[in-house]
């Protein structure tokens, strides 16, 4: 199946940042990408004692979704999520899969409390989408710094990772 990347909000997301990470997605990886519907928030995913989403859940919802024409999709939600060994996530994957998610919520707001321009939120959100798009392409963590594989656990990381795949990665990569 020839790759075509669908990129979905999930709920309240704003328009403009589904369309940088699409546009991102065919910059940096080469591939068609589409913003595809809206799709409403399964709120069953939804985890009443920690107040978040649930990654996994909300993965398997998406599985369940038909994307019919599309290789692969990048969930896009407003909404803080978490998955059970860490109190949040900025992202999720399915390793070599096919669906991945990304979240907004933490990347408005700066490790200071300071709130950031929204082309930083953009920027934000777009390597974290290049990034789980990268483990549905079986891409692992890398231990370079300067390199979009690499893990970020807090903000200021992913302010730091550039817009790059280092040589290795990029070499992983499926032609
Ligand atoms: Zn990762
Ligand atoms: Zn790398």
């Amino acid at each position: 199946m020839k790759e075509q990347i669908g990129v979905v909000p999930l709920g309240e997301v704003p328009t403009l940042a589904v369309e940088v990470i699409a546009a991102n997605i065919t910059a940096y990886y080469k591939l068609p990408a589409d913003v595809l519907p809206m799709r409403p928030i399964p709120e069953s995913t939804f985890d009443e004692a920690r107040l978040k989403y649930n990654a996994g859940l909300l993965i398997n919802k998406l599985d369940a979704l038909d994307f019919e024409g599309y290789s692969k999709i990048v969930g896009v939600i407003s909404r803080d999520m978490f998955i059970p060994i860490f109190n949040y996530v900025y992202g999720q994957a399915v390793q070599g899969g096919s669906l991945a998610l990304i979240s907004l919520f933490r990347l408005n707001r700066n490790a200071d409390g300071s709130t950031p321009s929204t082309s930083l939120v953009f920027e934000r959100a777009a390597k974290l989408a290049l990034h789980e798009l990268g483990h549905l392409f079986n891409l692992f963590h890398c231990n370079e710094t300067k390199c979009i594989m690499h893990f970020s656990g807090v903000i200021e990381d992913l302010n730091k990772i550039p817009f790059y795949l280092c040589r290795d990665c990029a070499r992983r990569l499926p032609r």
